[in-house]
């Protein structure tokens, strides 16, 4: 499982294939878009940016159609790379750091 890297974990979705990803949650994310389907350079499942939450480990809101970071104290933060509009949460500023 640790290859042996001393660095910080990315966390981040893993590809199931058929489209399907799943989350650092277990949550299945089903009918995604295609690699050559993202709306910005960066894209939360294909090519995340090296934010500054990259470590904290990803969850899919089936609900509100948007990927958020589980920070360490349990706020989901809304991913930089999502294409989200809305992205009021509640934060405790791990995402602005
Ligand atoms: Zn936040
Ligand atoms: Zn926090």
């Amino acid at each position: 499982m640790d290859h042996g890297r001393a660095a910080q974990r990315i966390m981040s979705v893993q590809y199931l294939g058929n489209n399907s990803w799943v989350d650092d949650f277990n949550h299945i994310i089903v009918n995604a878009h295609t690699s050559n389907q993202c709306k910005n350079d960066h894209c939360t499942l294909h090519n995340p940016s090296n934010h500054n939450m990259v470590g904290f480990p990803q969850r899919w809101r089936q609900d509100r159609h948007m990927m958020e970071r589980m920070c360490p104290h349990g706020i989901g933060h809304p991913d930089p790379d999502d294409i989200a509009v809305n992205t009021t949460h509640g934060c405790d500023g791990c995402c602005i750091n």
